[in-house]
């Protein structure tokens, strides 16, 4: 049987918090790059995680050869303090960002000098111009706070037209939800890139907790099956394998350009879906 064709593939890593963390990503991102990703990024304050934690991942993955962009929240942010972030990613040799808004922890005010990764956009190719690739993120099942579905695909107009040379979608386990989204963007005039994000299946309870605070919809039916397995993880890793190669594979069907992975700082679930998929690394 002929190997199927692979799309141009890139995984996402957050800052380990703990020195064994960083010894184990070492080992994951090692493992991953047998697929010769077109980049690696790595998330920023999600979580907590600092702006060093951030900056340290980014120049391991730099050192080893590999293309990284480096996630950059605007939410809180002056000027002057992304200016000199700017400078410093350069610097490292960052040639790749994810530019977003970000969250803030409740309780907190919105300040800062940036209301919408819209704006952060806009400064960084001021800035900047062409020195960075900006990706920006993008909702198929619409962002929580959006006050619409329009309004939200707008906003992303509006992130493309301020510069953004990409998107990356929030993940999402219905295709259909994708595709409606590619066409309602086209229809809007956005012709970049969007790159579904692919969440490999490894923890009923993780998504479910995930899933509820980013407004990504688990499909009735995966929920179900997923709370039917109770502690039984083997099922469950079965089953989210099938689940998410199958929902790659229609991707690919569609003409998606390429895949994102939340690795979740794991190497197996994504490598299960790819050998799943037939790709060869
Ligand atoms: P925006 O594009 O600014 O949108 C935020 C909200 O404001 C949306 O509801 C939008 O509809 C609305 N909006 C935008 N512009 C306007 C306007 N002019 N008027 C009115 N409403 C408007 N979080 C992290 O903390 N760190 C990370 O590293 C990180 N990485 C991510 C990577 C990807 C691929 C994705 C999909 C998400 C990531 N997130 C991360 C989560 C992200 O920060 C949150 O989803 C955040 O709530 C929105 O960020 P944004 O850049 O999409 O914001």
């Amino acid at each position: 049987m002929a190997t199927p064709e692979r799309l141009p593939l890139s995984f996402e890593f957050f800052p380990p918090k703990t020195p064994e963390g960083v010894v184990k990503l070492r080992a994951v991102r090692q493992q991953l790059y047998a697929y010769r990703p077109e980049f690696c990024s790595v998330t920023y304050g999600a979580g907590g995680s600092t702006q060093a934690g951030t900056f340290g991942a980014v120049q391991e993955i730099l050192a080893e050869g590999v293309n990284a962009a480096s996630h950059f929240s605007c939410i809180g942010a002056t000027r002057d303090t992304v200016r000199t972030q700017l400078a410093e990613l350069k610097g490292m040799g960052v040639r790749r960002l994810v530019a977003l808004r970000g969250d803030l922890p409740s309780g907190y005010g919105v300040g800062g000098e940036f209301h919408y990764a819209s704006d952060l956009v806009r400064f960084i190719r001021e800035e900047c111009g062409d020195d960075f690739h900006v990706e920006v993120a993008c909702y198929p099942e619409v962002h929580p706070q959006a006050r619409s579905a329009e309004a939200d695909l707008q906003a992303f107009a509006t992130k493309v037209k301020a510069g953004a040379h990409s998107a990356i979608t929030q993940y999402f386990f219905s295709p259909d939800a994708y595709f409606r989204f590619v066409d309602d963007a086209r229809r809007l005039g956005i012709d970049v890139p969007i790159v579904p994000g692919i969440m490999p299946i490894t923890s009923s309870t993780q998504l479910m907790r995930f899933s509820d605070a980013c407004g990504a919809e688990i499909p009735r039916w995966i929920r179900l099956r997923l709370q039917g397995f109770g502690d039984d993880t083997a099922s469950i890793k079965a089953f989210g394998l099938e689940v998410v190669t199958r929902l790659v594979e229609q991707l690919q069907a569609g003409g998606a350009p390429s895949i994102h992975f939340y690795t979740m700082n794991q190497a197996a679930a994504t490598l299960g879906v790819l050998q799943g998929l037939g790709w060869r690394a």
